[in-house]
């Protein structure tokens, strides 16, 4: 579920665009990044190695955080010259990035081994009474989406293709690298400790995460993973614009990750409007999914609402929202989200209407925020970067000029 609609978290203005290489994907070699640490050991167990090798070259992909196999110094030269030759550690290549002026939000664009482009999304945050600061990537899960959302760049693509787990994660680490490279310190909090890790992880990219299934709980696992990368899963979120298979199979994985709906919509009728996905699932089945998985994990689940004004923040749309969201009880929470002011066609409420619109939750007994907008330099949807990259390489002059010319397909 991209990040498109939730106005305060899609990142293109005013950011600097800088051209940069990381490294020749390679689709012949065997990807690491997509191997669980069991099925790394299994690999080498095939390659006639011992299993603690395989824990070994875990521990430099993770914890060192290296992206080559000759740095992986407690390894015999021969059996760093053969992973050299068969395996890669993640087969992603930054092609554009982006920093928006106070360097809270960095996007980049990637291309995959097969060229195809997708984008990821650094979030920083300051520390804030008392709590520490923190680091947030948002991942893509697809190349394309196949929901088609009117409001989303991606969604307009059309559908790709799914990423692979080693793809999801290639997309973390390469955040985290930056990190411990040059920790990050909030501009203007000279006495705050700098982050040089990744804290959180959201699934709010290209892509519906619930229809890449497989991958992205394979992706999930090998980040949460003690042994490796070791992100807690509770601070892992899943957003979906509301798959029941996926919500429910989800229920049953044993994995506390957070579930996030992004609902922008109280009835059928206006949702239907910018997700067609409302016409083959209707909110009733959404929101029956949503309970078996609070009866199954016990767990909340937050439902994303861009306040659009005019169109979704009147008084009767709360009213709506309260009463579809009051049987969850205090399983449900409302993430409010006034529309970035620089969205297309859309406006954000003013604050008298959103303080009556949670208001109204609230009588509902529904409990409900504000998320917090970032910076108003940073407004574009997910997918516009690619779009945009995409359009430059095709124009004869952009070419010419460019040094380094994109990879065709
Ligand atoms: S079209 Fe796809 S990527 Fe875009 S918002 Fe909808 S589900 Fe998310």
């Amino acid at each position: 579920m991209a990040l498109a609609l939730e106005g305060s978290t899609c990142y293109n203005e005013g950011m600097m665009i800088r051209g940069r290489t990381t490294r020749e994907p390679s689709a012949a070699r065997r990807d690491l990044l997509g191997l669980t640490l069991k099925q790394l050991e299994e690999w080498f167990r095939e390659l006639g190695e011992p299993a603690y090798r395989a824990r070994q070259v875990y521990n430099w992909i993770y914890k060192h955080l290296v992206t080559d196999f000759a740095a992986m110094s407690n390894l015999p030269l021969s059996l760093r010259e053969h992973l050299a030759r068969e395996a890669t550690i993640g087969q992603v290549t930054v092609r554009s990035e982006q920093h928006s002026k106070d360097d809270r939000t960095r996007k980049i664009l990637l291309e995959l081994a097969d060229g195809r482009l997708i984008e990821s999304v650094l979030m920083l945050y300051p520390p804030l009474r008392g709590s520490s600061a923190r680091a947030t990537v948002c991942v893509s899960s697809q190349a394309g989406c196949a929901f088609g959302c009117t409001f989303c760049a991606t969604g307009q693509m059309g559908f790709e293709r799914h990423l692979s787990a080693g793809e999801i994660v290639a997309q973390v680490l390469h955040f985290a690298r930056e990190l411990r490279a040059a920790p990050w310190r909030a501009r203007g909090l000279p006495g705050s400790q700098p982050i040089d890790h990744i804290t959180n992880l959201v699934l709010m990219g290209m892509g519906e995460p619930l229809h890449n299934y497989d991958n992205v709980m394979q992706a999930l696992r090998i980040l949460n993973s003690p042994e490796g990368f070791n992100l807690g899963a509770r601070h892992m979120t899943v957003s979906t614009v509301g798959l029941p298979q996926g919500i429910r199979r989800l229920s049953q994985e044993g994995l506390q990750v957070n579930l996030a709906i992004s609902l922008h919509a109280p009835n059928d009728e206006l949702r239907a409007q910018t997700m067609p996905v409302t016409r083959k699932y209707p909110l009733a089945e959404v929101l029956a999914a949503c309970q078996d998985y609070i009866a199954a994990t016990r767990r909340q689940v937050t439902f994303e609402y861009v306040l659009l004004a005019g169109v979704n923040d009147s008084p009767v749309c709360a009213h709506q929202l309260g009463e579809l969201l009051a049987p969850l009880k205090q399983y449900a929470h409302v993430n409010c989200i006034p529309v970035n002011k620089t969205a297309a066609d859309y406006r954000p409420p003013g604050p008298e209407a959103i303080r009556r619109f949670r208001d109204i939750l609230f009588q509902h007994g529904v409990s409900n925020s504000v998320r917090a907008e970032r910076g108003d330099d940073i407004d574009a949807a997910c997918g516009q970067l690619r779009t945009r990259f995409v359009a430059q390489q095709r124009s004869p002059l952009a070419r010419s000029n460019t040094a380094e010319p994109a990879r065709s397909r």
